[in-house]
């Protein structure tokens, strides 16, 4: 870089009215002082700090598919397990949010830390889908307890995804 280009003045590529020195570690593009985030490496611009961000969260389609198949593996097994408990409502009662934050447990390991944004969402629909069909197969009825059962493991395996991230 020669001594010309560094003498002129530059201006923050967001905010074209501010002149400034400073440059992102990252994408080397200029940045005012309030574009700029400091990193334990030096400052980078917002966009960059997002792209990492996203790059973190990015979940593989492969690691949406494990977690859809483990909750609707837990769903069936929730709804399996109550049935077998007929009568013992109380049991079925913590017997489905143990299920459904395993099964959320079983998959976050699955998947370390490339868990999409979208993980816990794929995880609850996976799970109803799952319960729904494995109720409606051994019943051949969709019944009020079956759904109660079913969003009690929803809600802990979706608990279960928020406190991971
Ligand atoms: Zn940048
Ligand atoms: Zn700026």
């Amino acid at each position: 870089m020669d001594a010309t280009i560094q003498d002129e003045i530059h201006y923050c590529a967001v905010h074209p009215d501010r002149d400034t020195g400073l440059r992102c570690n990252r994408c080397d593009r200029y940045m005012c002082v309030e574009c700029a985030k400091r990193t334990p490496v030096g400052y980078t611009c917002r966009e960059c700090v997002r792209g990492h961000e996203d790059r973190f969260y990015q979940g593989t389609l492969l690691d949406y598919a494990l977690v859809a198949a483990v909750s609707a593996g837990g769903g069936a097994l929730t709804i399996f397990a109550a049935l077998l408990l007929g009568g013992f409502l109380i049991l079925g009662f913590i017997l489905a949010p143990a299920i459904g934050g395993a099964a959320a447990q079983i998959a976050l390991q699955l998947t370390g830390r490339r868990r999409g944004r979208q993980s816990a969402y794929v995880s609850v629909g996976a799970l109803l889908i799952g319960g729904l069909a494995a109720g409606y197969l051994l019943t051949g009825t969709v019944g009020i307890f079956t759904l109660l059962y079913l969003a009690l493991a929803c809600s802990a395996a979706f608990a279960r995804f928020k406190m991971s991230i």
